[in-house]
């Protein structure tokens, strides 16, 4: 014991580097109200779903996706599998959908029997290639599943167009396009499904959580009851029927009241999350704008017409040496920032459940070079600064 006090005194002083904080790339904002609202559900006897708080939230979210019919799901891979079971997906379908994107939306497609077709996205906003689409299409399509990158808008005039010609239906995986529009109409409203993200990394949370927005009314009955189990549950539960049966297809895609009280928390606070995003997003679009065009670094492209959610904020770099240097060159600074989906139509599971009609260079070549900023709503100025510091300090290697 002497002998461990003896050496400690005699280690010299090392010199103590200021404490930093890692600026975490996401990060789920607190609002105050989630503790409030889960102590409710805990005191009181109904824990399962569709209560009080499931009702307020896609009351909430309805309101914010131009009206359609909304049910909350446990996730956005849950609501686009329930979408699928709607449509009747099975063996033989075939579903376009970019290969630029998250495997959910190409699972769900999958997991019914039915083939993903990936196409190419376009180069400026990462979205689906509508030419690329059109040309895709065969006498077994059944669907177009697409995404809104970065929420910013597809071209859904044309594939909105295209589907309604050729009697598909059109599928927007909504995940990162909640607070989003086209011409002032909200993501979200464009297909005759869309699904939605409460996933921690997405704007606002539930932990994990989802939901399907149903437009096309002619769906809304039968939406109901394949998400409650197959029953008529819905219907008892308002008085028309007396009893509840097994009618149709069905599964359980019920969240929790746990999780939908702490979605109302963060749905009440939506403009306020919405505020600060933006607030980062834009100072990354004007800070860095010198640095960018100097090197030859492509920043988001919003289209005029779009309107965006401040979901993520990525950079184009010059080689995919970049990428990693970037990444690597933020990570010494505390800073962490990430690459993005890698190609669904390459990758083992693509190759083996989808099919890929022409080669999809666009998405193989920004997979190698786009590098994603810390976004969320708890980023402080100070973060914010060191970010824009750190990266207007790197220089590409070409
Ligand atoms: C996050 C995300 C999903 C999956 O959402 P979960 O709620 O985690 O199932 C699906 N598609 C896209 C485009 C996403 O970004």
């Amino acid at each position: 014991m002497t002998t461990r006090t003896t050496r400690t005194r005699l280690r010299p002083a090392a010199p103590v580097a200021p404490p930093v904080a890692p600026v975490r790339f996401t990060a789920p904002f607190r609002t105050g109200r989630e503790q409030e609202l889960l102590a409710q559900v805990l005191a009181s006897p109904m824990w399962h779903g569709d209560g009080v708080h499931t009702r307020t939230a896609e009351a909430l979210l309805r309101e914010r996706l131009g009206g359609g019919c909304v049910h909350l799901t446990p996730s956005c891979t849950h609501a686009l599998e329930l979408a699928a079971v709607l449509l009747d997906l099975g063996p033989g379908d075939e579903v376009v959908c970019p290969s630029f994107t998250f495997t959910s939306t190409a699972t769900a497609i999958a997991i019914r029997g039915a083939t993903p077709v990936f196409v190419d996205v376009r180069p400026d906003t990462l979205n689906l290639d509508v030419d690329a689409v059109e040309a895709a299409l065969t006498e077994r399509t059944r669907a177009v599943f697409v995404v809104h990158y970065g929420g910013v808008a597809a071209d859904v005039d044309r594939l909105r167009a295209l589907c309604d010609a050729r009697g598909l239906a059109l599928v927007e995986d909504n995940a990162h396009g909640l607070g989003g529009a086209w011409r002032g109409q909200p993501l979200g409203s464009f297909g005759t499904f869309a699904t939605q993200s409460f996933h921690d990394t997405k704007n606002v949370t539930s932990g994990e959580g989802g939901a399907l927005v149903v437009n096309d009314p002619a769906f809304r009955a039968r939406a109901e009851v394949v998400r409650e189990k197959g029953t008529d549950r819905s219907r008892f539960l308002r008085g028309e029927v007396d009893k509840y049966t097994w009618q149709d297809q069905g599964s359980s895609y019920l969240p929790s009241e746990l999780q939908s009280a702490v979605l109302v928390a963060q749905l009440e606070a939506f403009d306020d999350i919405q505020a600060r995003r933006h607030h980062v997003w834009d100072r990354y679009a004007a800070e860095l704008a010198p640095w960018a065009a100097a090197h030859g670094v492509r920043q988001m492209v919003v289209p005029d017409g779009a309107e965006h959610p401040a979901h993520l904020y990525y950079l184009l770099l010059p080689s995919a040496a970049d990428q990693g240097g970037l990444i690597r060159h933020l990570g010494m600074q505390e800073v962490s920032a990430v690459f993005h989906y890698q190609p669904l139509d390459s990758s083992p599971g693509g190759r083996a459940l989808g099919r890929t009609p022409f080669p999809c260079p666009v998405t193989a070549d920004v997979a190698a070079r786009l590098v994603r900023l810390p976004l969320h709503a708890g980023l402080t100025r100070q973060d914010v600064d060191r970010v824009v510091a750190a990266v207007l300090a790197y220089r590409p290697v070409a």
